[in-house]
């Protein structure tokens, strides 16, 4: 029997595996004692892959057949993601990566799933059955082909996906469940190996609920190793190389309980060798600037969330990086208080996933668990504005349409452009997908077609569209090529704010002129009908306005345009109530 659900954080640096048991979320060891697997896949000449510690040793070894952090190419596509690995990637610009070890290449993917393969295997053995079904975390920020990604290297690896989880939301249940009172609103602060998270949870009642997250994927302690190295390399006058890097990482973790450190390079190249005593204050200097950067997406996120800091109930630590007490008292001075660490910081979000794991099997009652998406979701409408139908920071799962029709009469096809972005105009907005509906001709805005957006409970999107009349529906097949990377949702936030003024201006402008198309050849019509019923000034002052409304939409201006166009609606009440009188009387005849 395989009831069993195991809970996964697939790191990019460590991964985890646990199972409940008894009643109790359990992280499980290897034969070593070693929760912690390092998601690293060595390749030797023969013999099948290796995976975790044993990789990682030889990943200063054979660099080139030894891939670590694949979790950043997961879902990715090459030019997306900086290529600065010691390993080879394949591939063109604009294709899915693929990683080029001794003459084979293999999607990420694949890499993964080895390392889901051990960490499953091991369960096996620790639990003594077959182990067929997972809950796997990813950031927060992971778009649709990164989730899917992930879900694909559980299926590799032989493991139903039962749910993807957001690791601070994750995280969030294995600090607090059976501790928060029944009203909590808390912040996560996740700094890792290769990625920042910052998330603001509220707990009401048994329900788990994400008010905002913000983060950056592209930032964590690799970027503090990598400033250590470069210290230590302009100080011993060496390269930088991965033996310098394994012996960077071991000061930082020392410096994070003592106040200095030996650092011992013996056998440089030219027989010379190095030593010296790294102190933690020399370490914060290097790391400050990069623990710095997580202070902007913190104060998003109270933004986000509409929250002072002094309004939260509690600060959990997540992530090995925020041992260092640099980052401990980093957060105390932005949050206003002393961070909770009760729990492991690298284990917290693998207990939460098998927490999660637990809920889903029946063994953990009472919590459900709600995300929220990132950016606005829509589709573009006339005049290539977007009309957003799934607001950003919306809680996931969630369903919602909308009804569109048809700008010209007789037309046959609507072109649903799906967009993602949080910006006024579609082309500033990124193209998720899009899709042709067919249908029945009918007269202008007379056609209804149905479109539905629902993002599922691991943040991927469903959309659907609907000929109303027909019932006829179309599933939209997103092909989310884009780069949808903390940096590029950081960007799009920063545009939107930085172009509210443009942005407003052109859709204000667009919605004038789309009235005024309308509103030009009507008045030109109806003057030639029925224009003789009006007295001459009237007249007058008609052509004039419509020909103010033709030099507006000339000029381009949206608040001269739209005044313009108000102008000539008051213009031809007159010349309108003619016509409707004009209409009625015909009908009654
Ligand atoms: P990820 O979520 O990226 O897989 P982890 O949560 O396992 O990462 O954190 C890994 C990071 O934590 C690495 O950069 C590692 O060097 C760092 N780390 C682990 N232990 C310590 C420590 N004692 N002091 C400082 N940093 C640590
Ligand atoms: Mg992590």
């Amino acid at each position: 029997m395989s009831e069993i659900i195991v809970g996964i954080d697939l790191g990019t640096t460590n991964s985890l595996i646990g199972a409940m048991e008894a009643g109790f979320p359990i992280l499980l060891a290897d034969a070593a004692g070693e929760r912690l697997v390092p998601s690293v896949v060595h390749f030797p000449k023969s013999g099948v892959p290796v995976v975790g510690r044993a990789a990682l040793r030889m990943r200063a070894v054979e660099p080139e057949s030894t891939v670590y952090s694949v979790k950043r190419f997961m879902g990715r596509r090459i030019g997306e993601e900086a290529d600065d690995v010691a390993y080879k990637l394949a591939g063109k610009p604009g294709e899915p990566v693929r990683i080029s070890i001794r003459e084979r290449e293999f999607a990420p993917e694949e890499i993964a799933a080895l390392i889901l393969a051990a960490l499953k295997a091991e369960a096996e053995r620790v639990l003594e059955q077959p182990i067929s079904r997972a809950v796997i975390t990813v950031p927060a920020y992971f778009n649709d082909a990164q989730r899917n990604a992930t879900k694909k290297a559980g299926e590799l690896a032989g493991l139903t996906v039962e749910r993807i989880v957001n690791e601070p939301t994750a995280a969030a249940l294995a600090y607090g469940l059976d501790r928060l009172k029944d009203r909590s609103k808390i912040a996560v602060y996740d700094f890792g190996g290769g990625t920042f998270d910052i998330s603001i949870l509220e707990l009401n009642q048994g329900v788990f609920q994400v008010l905002a997250t913000n983060g950056n994927t592209r930032l964590g302690g690799d970027d503090i190793d990598a400033a250590i190295v470069a210290h230590l390399a302009e100080l011993a006058g060496v390269e930088p190389g991965p033996r310098l890097r394994e012996v960077a990482i071991a000061a930082k973790h020392a410096l994070s309980f003592a106040a200095e450190t030996r650092v011992e390079l013996p056998f440089l190249e030219d027989g010379r060798s190095f030593s010296h005593t790294l102190t933690r204050v020399e370490l914060e200097t290097l790391a400050r600037p990069i623990v710095e950067r997580t202070r902007q997406h913190c104060l998003r996120a109270f933004a986000d969330a509409r929250l002072a800091a002094s309004e939260l109930d509690d600060v959990i630590l997540v992530g090995g990086q925020t041992r260092m007490p640099l980052i401990r008292e980093f957060v105390r001075a932005i949050f206003s208080r002393e961070p909770n660490v009760s729990q492991n910081p690298d284990e917290a979000v693998a207990l939460g996933a098998t927490i999660q794991a637990g809920i889903l099997s029946g063994a953990v009652q009472n919590v459900v668990l709600l995300d929220v998406t990132p950016l606005s979701l829509g589709i573009e409408t006339f005049g290539g504005l977007m009309n957003v139908i799934i607001p950003r920071n919306s809680t996931i799962p969630t369903k919602r349409g909308e009804l569109f029709t048809n700008a010209v009469s007789g037309q046959r096809s609507m072109l649903i452009r799906v967009l993602q972005g949080e910006r006024e105009m579609a082309k500033d907005n990124w193209e998720l997908g899009k899709y042709a509906l067919e249908f029945e001709p009918a007269p202008k805005n007379q056609a209804r077609v149905g479109v539905q957006f629902a993002i599922d409970a691991n943040g991927i999107l469903h959309v659907l569209a609907r000929d109303t009349k027909t019932g006829a529906e179309h599933v939209l097949a997103m092909t989310s090529a884009v780069d949808v990377s903390d940096e590029a949702v950081e960007k799009m936030l920063e545009d939107s704010l930085e172009h509210a003024f443009e942005d407003m201006n052109d859709r204000v402008f667009t919605e004038a002129s789309l009235k005024a198309n309308e509103l030009l050849p009507a008045v030109t019509l109806a003057l030639a009908q029925v224009g003789s019923a009006l007295p001459e000034a009237d007249r007058d002052t008609i052509t004039r306005c419509a020909a103010d409304v033709q030099a507006a939409l000339a000029a381009g201006g949206a608040p001269g345009l739209k005044k313009a166009v108000a102008a000539l609606d008051a213009a031809t009440q007159h010349l309108a109530a003619i016509l409707v009188e004009q209409a009625m009387r015909g009908a009654s005849k």
